[in-house]
């Protein structure tokens, strides 16, 4: 529970998944169909501009103009990005994405992003942690410590 998120990105990888504003929302929900990611990376010229997620989609597409290929990602967006920096540990990642309610963390230091962490990545790693503790814990007690 102490990693940093560091560990995580070395494990899963750097790799983003990103969209413009100016794509539709009928495209944005292809690509994370595509993709099988549950948000995109808003990304101007490797400028950070929002996040969208199925939840956007889901939540606001049928508040506005509902053609998906006429409502533009930049619509239905979040624009306040909550970022974390590497050195972040994963129980502090768990805590802010339990009190903030979304999913997913860019991962930024000194302006560069490094990757994303979804609150899958981090329920896997606390599971994986909790299986070894719990074997090590079973073998000691058993004398195989
Ligand atoms: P999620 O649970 O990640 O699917 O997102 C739920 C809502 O929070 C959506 O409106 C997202 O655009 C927004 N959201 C997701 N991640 C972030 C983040 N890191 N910073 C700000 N908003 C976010």
């Amino acid at each position: 529970m102490r990693t940093p998120l560091s560990v995580l990105l070395k494990d899963k990888g750097g790799k983003t998944h990103s969209i413009t504003e100016q794509h539709s929302i009928f495209d944005c929900a292809s690509k994370m169909n595509e993709t099988g990611v549950g948000a995109l990376l808003v990304m101007e010229n490797d400028i950070l501009k929002g996040i969208i997620s199925e939840r956007d989609i889901v939540r606001k597409l049928f508040s506005t103009n509902n053609d998906p290929t006429k409502v533009l990602v930049q619509h239905l967006m979040t624009k306040d990005v909550v970022t974390v920096p590497p050195t972040m540990t994963v129980q502090e990642a768990m805590k802010l994405v339990t009190e903030k309610r979304f999913r997913h963390l860019p991962v930024v230091e000194n302006g560069k992003l490094l990757g994303i962490i979804s609150i899958g990545d981090l329920t896997r790693w606390v599971m994986l942690q909790q299986e070894q503790e719990i074997a090590a814990l079973t073998g000691y007690i058993h004398g195989n410590g």
